[in-house]
């Protein structure tokens, strides 16, 4: 089975990106399993190395969105692609904007290693 580790990677971690056309976000959340049984709404890629990903982790604790305690954010802003699904998309032809982005991010971290395993916001 897919560890959460693993999935935050396949959903989150794209460090050779992006490529920049518009098209990135329909070809990556399908390619990346993200439209099986509905258009997954909002998905961010991250492009930097999975070391300074997992580095983030080291950063102090902060509140994630749900209220629980184990999120952290970058101490540097890192090269994001921000995807968002389209109003007038429709299952199964999941259709999404591109948004390049500089951003703080927001992750989740858990267990040991202490890893990234949920994206939580950018800022
Ligand atoms: O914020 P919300 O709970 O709606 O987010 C649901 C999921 O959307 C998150 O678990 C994450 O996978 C994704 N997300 C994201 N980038 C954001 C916000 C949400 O990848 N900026």
């Amino acid at each position: 089975k897919e560890s959460r580790a693993m999935k935050f990677q396949r959903q989150h971690m794209d460090p050779d990106g992006p490529s920049n056309n518009s098209n990135y976000c329909n070809q990556m959340m399908r390619r990346r399993l993200m439209t099986e049984g509905r258009c997954k709404p909002v998905n961010t890629f991250v492009h930097e190395p999975l070391v300074d990903v997992q580095a983030v982790c080291l950063q102090r604790n902060i509140t994630c969105k749900n209220g629980q305690p184990n999120c952290h954010k970058s101490s540097s802003s890192m090269k994001i692609t921000d995807c968002r699904v389209t109003s007038g998309s429709k299952y199964p032809n999941c259709d999404y904007r591109t948004s390049q982005k500089e951003r703080h991010i927001i992750v989740a971290c858990e267990g040991n290693p202490y890893v990234p395993v949920h994206f939580d916001a950018s800022v």
